[in-house]
């Protein structure tokens, strides 16, 4: 076997596993001695609240990759705490290394920061290698006849399904070479506290940090992998796999996932597979238009539409984002996410709906409140979503393609049972009115010992006026009503 390197060093970021990881594959390969570092990144750190399940989910499952790593040869992490522009080529030239694997992490902002540290470790005579290893396909890897990249899914979602084969979804056998990881000091994984940071619920919600987090989570998914397709539009239920997270951080390999998908004949795991392309479909968009993740409309036009601002504006935003828009599908599910971190699907593109076509508020400020408070947050998926949603982005929804929060939670919440989970204040409203109970007779309300404007809202809006409205600021898109 050809090792170019007498040694090397595997740069930990959004890959938190040591399995199928291609990084650390290629450097276990390529050279001698594997050392492994992870960068507590006060770049991303700083900013954030001191409260944040993302920041306690990494912290863990680092410490849980660090003994992995320990367990499978002596290895272990070294673990920094600082800028990783700054630490990661520092402790390439301490360690005297002379090359650092990474996973590709297509983020405009994770392109800068390998950019300065691909430039300093240059400087030092170290190369920087990267590899495809969050998504099945990524980049230019699936384009259109003409050479160009795909802005529509479902041609995309036909050519990746093409493309898929049993070598993209391959394991890299790390284990082969795990006797060429060295030895790291004993465990440093800082504590939380010692980042700054406190613990949250993220255990009281029972999500599992680390492999032994997605592991459970897998299995519990392959026994209902065949019902998805039926069962994932129910916020209720439990219908999808609560991957999301996993899937951020790297716990899981995609290629583990897709092939457990793809080795299953049910619609419930075509259908599943299909959403693992939809993930693929917009990190590609992000990696092929980074404007949209620098804010921009995927379709420019879009960018001319006035949106609301003022005092009412920033009143309704909040009432949004705390859950009091008197819409009991809309504030469940904004419950759900500030309490847990976690929204339903079905429900984000209710709410984002809601937020851009019933209060005729930016996507950009929903974007952002999803971006802070999503245990999955993804910015590829999240800008996806959010542009789908406001009818901005490549294949988005029609622009008249409004939402109507009531008749939604009629059909994807007939019992109301998910209302009455985050509204337990509603839970006695007959069924036929939980989703609209300013329609609710007042025998009803009493019965239920619900005072409306009291006990919860009333609508902050009406929906078949704001209707009207979204279709006349949105029609400057044509090139009217400016
Ligand atoms: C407004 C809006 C914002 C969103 N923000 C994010 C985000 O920040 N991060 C994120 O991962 N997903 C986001 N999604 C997509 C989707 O809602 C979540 O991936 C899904 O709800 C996560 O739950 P799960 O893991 O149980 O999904 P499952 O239904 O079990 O799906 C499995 C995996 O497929 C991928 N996936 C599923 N649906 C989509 C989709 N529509 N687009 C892209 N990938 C998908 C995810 O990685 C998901 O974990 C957003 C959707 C909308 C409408």
């Amino acid at each position: 076997m050809d090792t170019p390197y007498a040694s090397a060093l595997v740069w930990f970021r959004r890959d938190l596993r040591c399995t199928d990881h291609a990084a650390l594959y290629q450097a276990l390969k390529a050279a001698r001695t594997v050392h492994c570092a992870f960068v507590f990144d006060t770049a991303l750190l700083d900013p954030l609240p001191r409260q944040d399940r993302r920041v306690e989910f990494i912290r863990d499952s680092v410490a849980a990759l660090d003994g992995t790593l320990r367990a499978l040869g002596g290895g272990g992490l070294h673990a920094l705490h600082g800028v990783a522009a700054d630490e990661l080529p520092a402790l390439a030239r301490r360690l005297g290394v002379q090359a650092v694997f990474a996973n590709h992490d297509d983020e405009p902002s994770a392109l800068a920061r390998d950019a300065a540290v691909r430039d300093r470790l240059a400087g030092a005579g170290i190369a920087l290698h990267t590899f495809k290893d969050h998504v099945v396909f990524e980049r230019e890897e699936i384009q259109t006849q003409a050479g160009k990249p795909y802005s529509v899914f479902t041609p995309y979602s036909r050519a990746w399904h093409g493309k898929l084969d049993d070598f993209y979804l391959k394991a890299y056998p790390v284990e082969r070479y795990a006797q060429r990881l060295a030895s790291a000091p004993a465990p440093v994984v800082p504590e939380l506290e010692t980042l700054g940071f406190e613990r949250t619920n993220l255990r009281a919600l029972g999500i599992r940090p680390g492999t032994e987090g997605a592991e459970a989570l897998v299995n519990d998914f392959a026994g209902r992998i065949d019902r998805y397709d039926a069962l994932r539009d129910a916020p209720a239920v439990k219908g999808p796999s609560y991957l999301g997270v996993h899937l951020r951080f790297g716990t899981v390999s995609i290629r583990r996932l897709a092939a457990m998908a793809r080795r299953n004949a049910s619609s419930g795991a075509a259908t599943w597979l299909k959403e693992l392309a939809w993930r693929d479909f917009y990190a590609q968009v992000l990696a092929n238009f980074p404007q949209v993740g620098e804010g921009r409309s995927f379709r420019p036009e879009y960018d001319r539409i006035a949106w609301e601002t003022g005092p009412l504006a920033e009143v309704r935003f909040t009432a949004w984002s705390e859950g009091r828009t008197g819409y009991p599908l809309v504030d469940a599910a904004m419950a759900q996410l500030n309490q847990t971190g976690y929204m339903h699907n079905r429900l984000r593109m209710v709410t984002a709906s809601f937020l851009c076509k019933d209060l005729g508020i930016d996507w950009r400020h929903g974007e952002r409140y999803f971006a802070d408070r999503l245990n999955d947050y993804e910015l590829a998926s999240n800008n996806g979503g959010w542009q789908w949603a406001s009818s901005s982005g490549c294949d988005a929804q029609p622009y008249f393609r409004i939402f109507n929060p009531v008749s939604q939670g009629g059909r994807f919440d007939p019992e109301g049972k998910f209302v009455a989970r985050y509204l337990p204040q509603l839970a006695r409203l007959p069924k036929a009115v939980i989703h609209a109970p300013w329609t609710a007779k007042p025998v009803d309300l009493a019965a239920a010992g619900l005072e409306l404007g009291r006990d919860y809202p009333l609508p902050i809006v009406d929906h078949a006026q704001a209707r009207e409205e979204t279709l006349r600021r949105y029609a400057v898109v044509k090139g009217r009503g400016a």
